[in-house]
């Protein structure tokens, strides 16, 4: 191991649990913070059942599961959870307001020396560190969705993080078996700049009617080996996520390409953000995996956009 051993995670939603589950696996203590005492709960029956899933594919033993859950505490109140943390990983909503006020409470509460980070999906490591005193100490730690599967760690540097501290997080991450790879801090860094405007071009197929939910998704995989279609993705993902980072592409570039196309910004507005409201493009109503079309996208109901 290393100097980090107390690792602090904040929110415990899709991405603060799998980081918790990560780190805690590999041996780390994690305190894992949500303003939400139900997300909380949700989120280590999350990393149990996660976990019960890999002992029946044999991929961990009874001992490592104990071991791993035994490493996370659960903490509503921020200052408690960040005490005496060597690296804090912010991974609450996609809103610079919120991360901003998280980052202001960060500088107030964590040592001098702890590193910063925040897994967000495209706002500025340089406007979170602008509201530190502690620029050259804080880093973009990007894990991909979900975190115990995917192997990828954007490490992004904003404008004033130090040699160090990459350095640091990037022996960090290879220690929790990722692969971090470097990238630096313009709207959307490299994954969501390239994967965000392929998943709103997908939306605006289906809103232009060009062809349904299935049949786009099916292009995709059948066509260029995707896993997941992209409607499928931006389920997974989350509507309102994708929403905001197209908004800070566009508002980032000012170039109209990176425009929201308006059925996403609807189905935002409308609550329907994909698995974690149980409808999006598909139906999540019965199960999470299941594979229904959503009624309005039911080409036999006729077409509503
Ligand atoms: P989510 O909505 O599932 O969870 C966010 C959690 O943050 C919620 O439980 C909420 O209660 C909590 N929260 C909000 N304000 C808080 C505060 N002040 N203090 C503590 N907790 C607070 O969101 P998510 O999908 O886990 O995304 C979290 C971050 O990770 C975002 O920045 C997102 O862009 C990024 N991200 C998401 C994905 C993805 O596929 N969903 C992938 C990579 C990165």
């Amino acid at each position: 191991m290393n100097n980090f051993k107390k690792i602090a995670v904040i929110g415990a939603g899709t991405m603060g649990n799998g980081i918790a589950h990560v780190f805690a696996q590999h041996g780390y203590k994690v305190n894992l913070i949500d303003i939400s005492e139900t997300a909380l709960k949700n989120a280590l029956s999350t990393i149990s059942r996660n976990l019960d899933r890999m002992l029946e594919k044999q991929q961990t033993t009874s001992k490592d599961k104990l071991d791993t859950l035994k490493n996370i505490t659960g903490h509503t109140i921020l200052a408690e959870g960040i005490e005496k943390a060597d690296l804090v990983i912010e991974a609450a909503s996609e809103n610079i307001d919120i991360k901003k006020t998280i980052f202001e409470q960060l500088e107030a509460h964590c040592a001098p020396k702890t590193i910063l980070a925040s897994n967000t999906s495209s706002i500025s490591i340089t406007a979170l560190a602008a509201v530190t005193k502690r620029p050259d100490r804080v880093i973009g730690m990007h894990f991909m969705n979900p975190v115990p599967l995917m192997p990828l760690v954007e490490i992004i540097r904003g404008y004033s993080t130090s040699d160090e501290t990459a350095l640091a997080v990037i022996e960090l991450a290879k220690t929790i078996g990722k692969s971090p790879t470097e990238v630096n801090d313009y709207p959307g860094f490299v994954a969501n700049r390239i994967l965000m405007p392929m998943i709103n071009e997908a939306i605006e197929t289906l809103y232009h009617s060009v062809a349904g939910v299935r049949e786009i998704d099916m292009v995709m995989k059948l066509g260029m080996a995707h896993p997941m279609g992209p409607l499928q993705l931006a389920d997974f993902i989350g509507l309102d996520i994708c929403l905001s980072i197209m908004n800070v592409l566009y508002e980032g570039f000012k170039n109209p390409k990176y425009a929201a196309c308006p059925l996403l910004v609807n189905m935002v507005q409308a609550g329907k953000l994909g698995i974690k409201s149980g409808e999006g493009f598909y139906d999540y109503s019965e199960s999470k995996k299941a594979f229904k079309v959503a009624s309005r996208f039911d080409p036999s109901n006729g077409h509503k956009r």
